[in-house]
């Protein structure tokens, strides 16, 4: 079977010249005679590989030299609770904004080691809309406030990065990192799990201004964000294989024009499929028009059983892992940087053929 066009809202699809060159280098990286992930985590070749990622990160993403970057195991999930472990001690209060699954659950971490409030809540309108700047009730005497910049499960993303008059930023930028340029300097600490935009699943990337750390008590080292940034993430092994073919995915966003040409090359491929839906009337999306994704596309035909015929056909077609989330059912179109135009195009003329089969 040749490639399909995989929609698979994380582990997602990585961008073809990126498998190949990983293949090219699979027996012999430059002449060492070993793969990558063979290599020892301390030595001269790999340092030069970590070194290099990072440089490439901090040039792509323009981020200060203030800035620290971590790359770490645990996912998006470990973040949860290394931000509020190394943060919250400040004031020991801390606001976040729920908009989805991934938000909520940060704040479930957050509560585990301070007073952690929610500063707004879309449970009761579905997750289908960002709220507004004047609707966040921010506590200015919180250590930081937490939000999720991109809904990955409801198809949610904020329009704005929200002001909280000098209180910390924190975000979980998992689905839509390097999809647009990015302000760095707006954010305390920036972090996302790898396997949506930047590589496998098994390394996180940590962006972090030192200055605002405060862990609240004795804390495991690993989860210390001031040990890890002494020990260049590597207090112990790093996820050697992951940070490689994250640089694989970095030189790959250079080669494409960087991250204004990836903005301009997402906002075409959504248009393709919101303009798909909205010309349609079985596919009907219920997020709110302001908040739409350009990452993650969520709508059904309101019937369970049309919305898995359509994922199943389009299986069959080679164009996978439409189903939604447990949580909202329905379709989900994952549609990150990796995705090329074609398979969105492809996407949009089967949701027009099912259609016409189908009203
Ligand atoms: C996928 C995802 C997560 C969870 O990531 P893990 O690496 O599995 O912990 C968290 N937040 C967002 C926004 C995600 O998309």
């Amino acid at each position: 079977m040749g490639r399909v066009y995989n929609f698979s809202a994380g582990p997602a699809m990585m961008p073809e010249a990126v498998l190949k060159r990983a293949a090219d280098e699979m027996l012999d990286y430059g002449g060492s005679g070993m793969n990558v992930m063979e290599m020892s985590h301390r030595g001269k070749t790999y340092d030069a590989i970590f070194q290099g990622v990072e440089a490439k990160l901090r040039a792509l993403l323009d981020i200060p030299e203030h800035y620290k970057v971590l790359f770490l195991q645990g996912g998006a999930t470990l973040q949860f609770s290394m931000t509020a472990m190394n943060l919250i001690g400040r004031t020991g209060k801390a606001d976040y904004a729920v908009t989805g699954q991934f938000s909520a659950a940060a704040l479930k971490e957050g509560a585990r080691f301070g007073q952690a409030r929610a500063c707004a809540d879309t449970a009761g309108i579905g997750h289908t809309k960002i709220p507004a700047q004047d609707e966040l009730i921010l506590d200015p005497e919180a250590s930081y406030v937490h939000y999720c910049m991109n809904n990955t499960v409801f198809g949610t993303v904020w329009p704005y990065i929200p002001e909280t008059g000098g209180v910390p930023l924190v975000c979980d930028m998992s689905s839509c990192i390097l999809s647009e340029p990015l302000d760095v300097t707006r954010f305390g600490v920036l972090y996302a799990g790898a396997q949506k935009n930047m590589g496998p699943a098994g390394l996180a990337v940590v962006i972090l201004r030192e200055d605002i750390l405060c862990p609240v008590s004795v804390l495991p080292g690993y989860m210390n964000y001031a040990v890890q940034i002494k020990a260049g993430s590597m207090l112990n092994t790093p996820p050697t294989y992951g940070v490689y073919l994250l640089g694989l995915v970095l030189d790959w966003v250079s080669e494409c024009g960087g991250l204004t040409a990836m903005k301009a090359h997402n906002e075409r491929k959504a248009a393709v499929i919101y303009d798909a839906l909205d010309r349609s009337e079985l596919f009907v999306s219920k997020v709110d028009r302001g908040s739409r994704s350009k990452m993650n596309v969520v709508f059904s035909t309101g019937d369970a059983g049309k919305d898995e015929a359509f994922v199943k056909a389009a299986a069959a077609r080679g164009m996978v892992s439409l189903k939604g989330h447990r949580a909202t059912g329905g379709i989900r179109v994952s549609i990150y940087n990796a995705m090329p135009m074609e398979g969105v195009e492809a996407l949009a003329a089967f949701m027009r053929e099912f259609e016409a089969e189908n009203v």
